[in-house]
């Protein structure tokens, strides 16, 4: 072997030829692209109420609310933030805001009123989707809301009383020119560091990420398949891989608003379901619970579940393909920075196989990724871990009005650097070791650390605090705070899990809390995150 020279690099790709991506096309075209072949083919049905929409309907409706969203004022590059559950309109609203120009934003519907205002206010948004039972979240935010639904509340636009309005308008708000580098989405994130921070994406990085990630689909395929619409339409995860996805290949979303485990396993079944895309949680709860031995399972299309958002363990992946054989677990790692998926499991009639049990998969077409030795920054070797970095057209412009925490997350060639830390094999399957950034991921759901400390500093008890996460079966990871209290603090540890309980969403409660003297900091004054949650851990255990 020849060494490599002090400026080469190790830089890994597909074993998968590249894939085209098509120039000048918006993501609304390129997902609704051939839809006139399928105008009675039902695109998103409702799991429990059966409310559905055709891919003609979903066309036609999102042009309307595309028209509608001109007609009262929204402009090229304007920010919509949409405050829903999944529901079966979520791809018209979606779609249609970013027809018309927009930027679409999602906003977890459980987030506390003062985590939707602070969205509102760095995405600097000019109109609110809700309906009424997140209205009374956003009225106070003087900004026009459009209300799904029946509803007609306040001020606030009624979602028929508004499309009517729209087809009588003057038809200069039909058509808007969009390019394919225009931003169409701003996910928030808190990535590597910090605070939650909007995640620019382009129709070109959204386009790109299909492309690359349904490159096995073949023809046979087109029109086929039925996906599980149950991971939350807000995050990229559900509105890319699940939604995007499945209506670029004419596929039918079947979607839930929330998990209940007879509910999905009757959805599974009535709705043949044949592609669940879903997380580790789940899983447990499919392996685990009594609820499941109710059901009878030999009635199930379901062909392959797709797990990621978090770590699988090991033991869960066997005891599920114990429990389900036949149905493929397809693992897969991405991240909202890069759009969606960046490492997959194929299908097993691909020509290269499926990536290896407990690998997260093999990197799609298209993509460069490198694995590089967080303190030099030096590319590393196969089967040594480092941090995950990757070049692709699938990478975000950067952070909204961020440019510090953009250059901290993109280099100047080009590289996202992830925060996760992960190694390649020499058949080029790759493998998730550990995670170096702050992130926490309780059941998939992303907390920020920062976020959840800054609240807890506004306690007028709190000195000090670090809130890091703590392994847990169920959600992968708990939130948890080491804090250090004023010497005349009266206050509880469970008066504490109350004061943040009180302030944010359920998913970013601090589920244990520590009092303690001191909390550690580097020289630079950084917490050292890694030796507090060693040493809660070790606590734990004692207790
Ligand atoms: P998000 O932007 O919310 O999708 O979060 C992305 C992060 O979730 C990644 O950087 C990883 O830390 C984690 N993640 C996603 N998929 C996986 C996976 N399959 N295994 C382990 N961690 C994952």
């Amino acid at each position: 072997p020849v060494p490599l020279s002090a400026h080469e690099e190790h830089i890994f790709r597909s074993r998968y030829p590249a894939v085209l991506v098509p120039e000048n096309v918006t993501l609304p075209d390129f997902v609704f692209q051939d839809s006139e072949l399928y105008a009675d083919k039902v695109a998103f049905v409702e799991a429990v109420t059966g409310k559905a929409y055709t891919y003609g309907e979903l066309v036609r409706e999102t042009r309307r609310f595309a028209k509608a969203l001109r007609s009262i004022g929204l402009r090229k590059g304007h920010v919509v933030i949409v405050v829903l559950p999944n529901v079966p309109e979520y791809g018209i609203v979606a779609l249609g805001i970013m027809a018309a120009g927009g930027v679409y934003s999602g906003v977890n519907p459980a987030a506390h009123e003062s985590e939707i205002k602070k969205q509102v206010q760095a995405a600097n948004a000019k109109i609110i989707v809700t309906n009424d039972l997140s209205y009374g979240k956003v009225a106070g935010l003087e900004l026009p809301v459009i209300l799904l639904g029946e509803a007609r509340i306040g001020s606030a636009m009624n979602w028929y009383e508004l499309l009517d309005a729209a087809d009588r308008a003057t038809d200069k708000y039909a058509y808007e020119d969009v390019h394919q580098n225009d931003l169409c989405a701003l996910p928030f994130s808190s990535g590597t560091t910090g605070m939650s921070k909007g995640v620019m994406l382009t129709h070109r990085n959204l386009v790109a990420n299909l492309c690359s990630s349904l490159f096995s689909v073949g023809p046979e395929m087109v029109g086929q398949v039925t996906t599980l619409g149950l991971i939350p339409f807000f995050h990229i995860y559900g509105i890319t891989g699940i939604c995007f996805a499945t209506l670029r290949n004419k596929g039918k979303v079947v979607v839930m608003s929330r998990f209940e485990l007879r509910t999905f396993l009757n959805a599974l079944i009535t709705q043949e379901v044949t592609f669940a895309p879903i997380v580790p949680p789940i899983i447990l709860a499919l392996v685990k619970n009594p609820i499941v031995e109710e059901f009878d399972l030999s009635k199930l299309k379901l062909r392959a579940i797709m797990t990621a958002a978090a770590p699988l363990a090991p033991e869960l992946l066997t005891a599920f393909e114990n429990k389900f054989p036949g149905v493929q677990v397809q693992e897969a790692y991405g991240l909202t920075e890069h759009s969606c998926i960046t490492l997959t499991h194929g299908d097993p009639n691909l020509e290269h196989g499926i990536a290896k049990k407990n690998s997260v998969g093999f990197i799609l077409p298209n993509l460069e990724v490198k694995f590089i030795d967080p303190d030099t920054g030096r590319s590393l070797p196969k089967n040594t871990p480092g941090e995950i970095c990757v070049r692709s057209q699938c990478v975000m412009q950067g952070y909204y009005n961020n440019k510090e925490e953009t250059d901290r997350a993109i280099d100047k060639d080009g590289w996202l650097h992830t925060g996760d830390i992960g190694y390649i094999d020499d058949d080029g399957d790759i493998f998730i070791v550990d995670r170096i950034k702050e992130l926490i991921k309780y059941k998939g759901f992303q907390v920020a650390p920062a976020e959840i400390e800054a609240i807890l500093l506004t306690h007028p008890s709190v000195e000090d605090v670090a809130v890091v996460p703590l392994p847990d079966e169920e959600a992968g990871e708990i939130p948890a705070a080491c804090v250090v209290m004023k010497k005349e603090a009266r206050e509880s540890e469970e008066d504490i899990i109350n004061y943040v309980a009180s302030n944010v969403a359920h998913y970013k409660k601090v589920r244990v809390v520590h009092f303690v003297d001191g909390i550690p900091k580097s020289p630079s004054g950084k917490i050292m995150r890694r030796l507090l949650k060693e040493k809660m851990i070790e606590k734990i255990k004692v207790n």
